[in-house]
């Protein structure tokens, strides 16, 4: 087993998560065009920016597999050979992520070398269902998120050497079997096996008697309510080394409807992690990767299916809100090494006399205070009150900060609090 046997796979919700993912470490990256992937939600690819992001990744050796893992009906699949014959010949994409049965056999007629994923959407959950998989020319499984750990070493030498196991090993858990799920559909007709989930898992719920529907009657875990179905997040960066000794080939991190921030702090973590366990040091757990993690959109973490069926555990029962610790305030897109300033993007209002946290592809750099701020004109003004305003910093210490670094402030989860309103 070498450094290259394990992929960081990251989310690519659109060109610049994509662009993100790659700096901060990504090995291959998942990303849809607008209609045949899960996660409608998501800004997608077009296909001139799909084009444009895979040739992107290619160029930094960074390898894209497309997602077409929706549960297709009749009226799905009448542009597909087009969708299939664009993704493979005219974007290249590396391979292709599919969870239908029939999706799989046109793929395999059009594009008879074109690598095929078995999709988490697929349920695979043991050696035989691999193997089966493998015998129609599928070169990877994406596990279900509920094998565990001790399934995985026994499916891993069972399988089809010719065959490579990615699982997710951060990110949000369904409480259905992997996005199996009816009830997004049946209560807003929006369909999550066509990746528009509106998350009613999530919701709070009372029970109601039928002939007095305006009594609803609380179901109390406490105070707050109860929310039955909420399930926690996995992480499982303090199990990064039992993960690979278990035979993953690839680590998955979910997320594409989530910001660029999130995506970029996961990747880093990871990326860091897995080349830690391969540096032939001890490995520990670094706490700036935990710190890293409790600062991006999460909620509850937990492990998932990995060490037993978490049953009550898996929920959180209190809350259907994301912990959210820090907002992003700006990406730095360049350094004036005269001036000594920072050319921003803006993402949320920052203050003069604020000091943010830093998250940068390579390396750490300890929280820095904006002492000065100016506008396009080299004005100088006290907040960034507008929308991707570009602005200029200067912060307390005269470091360089690279281009797709984030800058963030840390927020408060029980105040909810609203970036773009604070005042
Ligand atoms: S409603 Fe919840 S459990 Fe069902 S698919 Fe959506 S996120 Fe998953």
């Amino acid at each position: 087993m070498n450094r290259s046997s394990i992929e960081v796979l990251s989310p690519a919700g659109d060109l610049e998560k994509l662009k993100t993912v790659i700096a901060y470490g990504a090995d291959a990256v998942y990303m849809s065009g607008k209609e045949f992937g899960l996660r409608t939600f998501s800004d997608n690819f077009s296909h001139e920016e799909m084009i444009e992001g895979i040739s992107y990744a290619h160029e930094h050796n960074v390898k894209c597999y497309v997602t077409m893992n929706i549960m297709a009906h009749e009226d799905d699949i009448e542009k597909i050979d087009d969708e299939i014959l664009f993704v493979a010949n005219v974007a290249k994409a590396d391979a292709v992520i599919v969870s239908d049965p029939g999706v799989f056999r046109r793929v395999r007629q059009l594009v008879p070398n074109l690598e095929i994923h078995i999709s988490t959407q697929a349920n695979v959950t043991n050696s035989m269902g691999c193997n089966f998989w493998a015998d129609q020319g599928a070169s990877r499984i994406v596990l279900a998120r509920e094998v565990s750990l001790e399934q995985l070493r026994q499916i891993k030498p069972k399988l089809n050497p010719k065959l490579t196991i990615e699982c997710f090993i951060h990110g949000a858990m369904c409480v259905s079997y992997s996005g199996r799920c009816l009830l997004s559909s049946y209560f807003t007709g929006r369909s999550a096996n066509k990746g528009s989930c509106a998350q009613p898992c999530r919701w709070g719920y009372y029970v109601v008697e039928e002939k007095r529907l305006e009594d609803t009657l609380p179901i109390e875990q406490d105070q707050r309510g109860t929310y039955i179905f909420n399930s926690k997040d996995i992480c499982m960066i303090d199990h990064v080394p039992e993960m690979i000794e278990s035979g993953v080939d690839s680590f998955k991190i979910e997320g594409r409807i989530k910001g660029a921030y999130y995506a970029a702090a996961a990747t880093k973590v990871y990326r860091e992690a897995v080349d830690k366990y391969f540096s032939g040091e001890k490995y520990e757990v670094d706490s700036r990767w935990k710190d890293i993690l409790d600062k991006v959109v999460h909620r509850d973490y937990s492990t998932g299916f990995f060490f037993d069926n978490p049953g009550q555990d898996a929920k959180i029962v209190y809350d259907k809100s994301y912990n959210k610790p820090a907002f992003v305030v700006g990406v730095i897109d360049g350094y004036d090494a005269s001036t000594g300033l920072h050319k921003v993007s803006q993402r949320n209002k920052l203050f003069v006399g604020d000091t943010v946290n830093v998250l940068t592809p390579k390396g750490y750099c300890e929280p820095l205070k904006a002492v000065s701020l100016y506008n396009e004109d080299m004005e100088v003004i006290d907040s960034t009150p507008h929308a991707q305003m570009t602005y200029y910093v200067k912060f307390d210490r005269d470091v360089e900060l690279s281009k797709m670094t984030f800058i963030s402030r840390d927020g408060d989860k029980d105040a909810g609090i609203a970036p773009s309103t604070r005042a």
